[in-house]
């Protein structure tokens, strides 16, 4: 199997292929999502790859009204904000990701703790397609 870098763009390419990967030490075992190519624990650089599952729950949350281009051409605005969240992983790891099915313009329905599964969003076309990672309530 090719070993690929460990990277922006390998973390990436994984994510169009709908994996969410990280890289683990393999002298101290410490998580990284995105992957670090060395340890900040122990400055070992002897890495592995290592498949997330894809469940988490939400640790921290914020409703975004005014976003970026590339969201406002999603159809996301002051009307309808979108949600940005801190996922903690069953592996222990926390990421940051666009939390999709609730109500960003009803962020006091949302709810700490409820539990979440990965979702890949495919944007764009050809040269352009960009996956971004995001999760869902379960
Ligand atoms: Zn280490």
């Amino acid at each position: 199997m090719e070993v690929r870098p460990f990277n922006d763009i390998s973390y990436e390419r994984f994510l169009s292929e709908e994996k969410l990967m990280g890289s683990r030490c393999w002298k101290c075992g410490a998580f990284f999502v995105p992957p670090r190519c060395i340890c900040i624990e122990c400055y070992g650089t002897e890495m592995e790859w290592v498949e997330i599952k894809g469940k988490g729950k939400l640790v921290a949350f914020t409703c975004i009204a005014i976003g970026p281009p590339s969201m406002i051409k999603e159809g996301y605005d002051r009307k309808h904000p979108y949600v940005s969240g801190v996922v903690e992983l069953e592996e222990g790891v926390r990421v940051v990701a666009r939390i999709e099915g609730i109500d960003g313009s009803k962020p006091e329905t949302i709810k700490i703790g409820i539990p979440l599964k990965v979702e890949f969003l495919h944007r764009g076309e050809g040269q352009d397609l960009t996956t971004f990672l995001a999760f869902r309530p379960l």
